[in-house]
C-alpha cells in the first residue's frame, strides 16, 4: 500500500467506493465539484483537495467516477488549469470508473500518455449497493501491467475484477452490461404488470420466481422497490438514458439492430418528458403502467406502501 490514492467524484457510487478505500487503509485524497460532498469523507479521514490538478499532483493512482463523457473531459480537462492533466505526475495511473464513450476513453488515454501517465477504463456494475458493500463487478480495459498495479485498489471496491482487453474495451463490456440491465428492467416491468392484472399476490409472486431461472439482480433489488412504489434512485433514469444512448450510438456504428434496447430508450424518453428523469431506473414500469391503464398496488397483495 505504498501508492497514494485519490478519488474524484463523490456521487451515489463514488462516495461508497471512496469509503471502502478508507476502510481498506488507504491514505485517501478526494475532490468533488460540490465541495460540501467531501465533508462526510473528510470526517472519516480523507483529505480534501482544491481541484483535480491539486489531487493529481499528490497521487500515484487517480480514480474518477463522474457522470458522462463531457464530465470526464472536464475533470481531465486539457485546457482547464484545474484539470488532472495539469497536475499529473509522470508514471501516475488514472483509473476512470465512470460509464462513458469507449472512443473518447482512447483519446483521453493518448492525452495522458503525452504527460507520461497511464489510463485504465474500469466501469462498474452492481448498483449503489455494490458500491457501498465493495461487491462491484469491475470490467477493466488497458495494459496488463497497469491492471496488475491497480488490482489491490480495485479489490477494495469490487468482488469481480475482469481484465477484458485494451483501453476502451472495459467501456464496451459495460455497454453489453447495460443492454442486459435495460432488457431485465423491461421484462420485470411487463411481468409485474401482468401479475397485477391477474390479481396475483405480488410479493408471493416475487418469492416464487426469484430463485428460479427467471431470477435476476434487477428483480431481486428493484422488484421490491416497485411493490413499495419507492422510486428513490440507485441509478437515475437520466444516467440510464445516457448509457442507452452510448449503446445505440455504438450499435449504429457496428450496424447491429437493437430492438429491445431501442424500445426502452423511447419509453424512458416519455418519463423524462414527464419530468421523472431523477427517479430510479426501475420507474420504467411507470411508462408501461400508463400504456396499460393499470397501476402496481402492492396493497392488493397485502403489503405496505401502496399508492403514490
Ligand atoms: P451521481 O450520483 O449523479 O454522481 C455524479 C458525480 O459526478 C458527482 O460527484 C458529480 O459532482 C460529478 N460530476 C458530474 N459532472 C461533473 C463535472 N462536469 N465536473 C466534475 N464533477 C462532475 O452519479 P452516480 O450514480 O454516482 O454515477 C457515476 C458514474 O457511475 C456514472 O458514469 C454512472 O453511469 C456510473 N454507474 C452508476 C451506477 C449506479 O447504480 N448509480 C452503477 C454503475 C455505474 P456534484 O456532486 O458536484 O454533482
Amino acid at each position: 500500500m505504498t501508492e497514494t490514492v485519490g478519488f474524484i467524484g463523490l456521487g451515489i457510487m463514488g462516495r461508497g467506493m471512496a469509503r471502502n478505500l478508507l476502510k481498506a487503509g488507504y491514505d485517501l485524497r478526494v475532490w468533488n465539484r460540490t465541495a460540501s460532498r467531501m465533508d462526510p469523507l473528510a470526517a472519516e479521514g480523507a483529505r480534501p483537495t482544491r481541484d483535480p490538478a491539486d489531487l493529481a499532483a499528490q497521487c500515484d493512482l487517480i480514480l474518477i467516477c463522474v457522470s458522462d463523457t463531457p464530465d470526464v473531459e472536464a475533470v481531465i480537462a486539457g485546457d482547464d488549469p484545474r484539470g488532472v492533466l495539469h497536475g499529473v505526475r509522470p508514471g501516475a495511473l488514472v483509473i476512470d470508473m465512470s460509464t462513458i464513450s469507449p472512443h473518447a476513453t482512447r483519446a483521453f488515454g493518448a492525452r495522458l500518455a503525452e504527460k507520461g501517465a497511464y489510463l485504465l477504463d474500469a466501469p462498474v456494475s452492481g448498483g449503489s449497493e455494490g458500491a457501498a458493500h465493495g461487491t462491484l463487478s469491475i470490467m477493466v480495459g488497458g495494459a496488463a501491467e497497469q491492471v496488475e498495479r491497480a488490482r489491490p485498489v480495485l479489490q477494495a471496491l469490487g468482488k469481480t475484477i475482469t481484465h477484458v482487453g485494451g483501453l476502451g474495451d472495459g467501456q464496451m463490456v459495460k455497454l453489453v452490461n447495460q443492454i442486459l440491465v435495460v432488457g431485465h428492467a423491461l421484462a420485470m416491468s411487463e411481468a409485474l404488470l401482468f401479475a397485477q392484472a391477474g390479481g396475483l399476490d405480488l410479493r408471493k409472486t416475487l418469492d416464487a420466481v426469484l430463485p428460479g431461472a427467471a431470477g435476476s439482480w434487477m428483480l431481486a433489488n428493484r422488484g421490491p422497490q416497485i411493490l413499495d412504489r419507492d422510486w428513490r434512485p440507485g441509478f437515475t433514469i437520466d444516467l440510464q438514458q445516457k448509457d442507452v444512448r452510448l449503446v445505440l450510438g455504438a450499435a449504429d456504428q457496428l450496424g447491429v439492430p437493437m430492438l429491445a434496447t431501442g424500445l426502452v430508450f423511447q419509453l424512458y424518453r416519455t418519463l423524462q418528458a414527464a419530468g421523472l428523469g431523477a427517479e430510479g431506473n426501475h420507474a420504467l414500469i411507470k411508462a408501461l403502467e400508463r400504456l396499460a391503464g393499470i397501476e402496481i398496488q402492492a396493497a392488493v397483495a397485502g403489503g405496505p406502501g401502496q399508492g403514490g
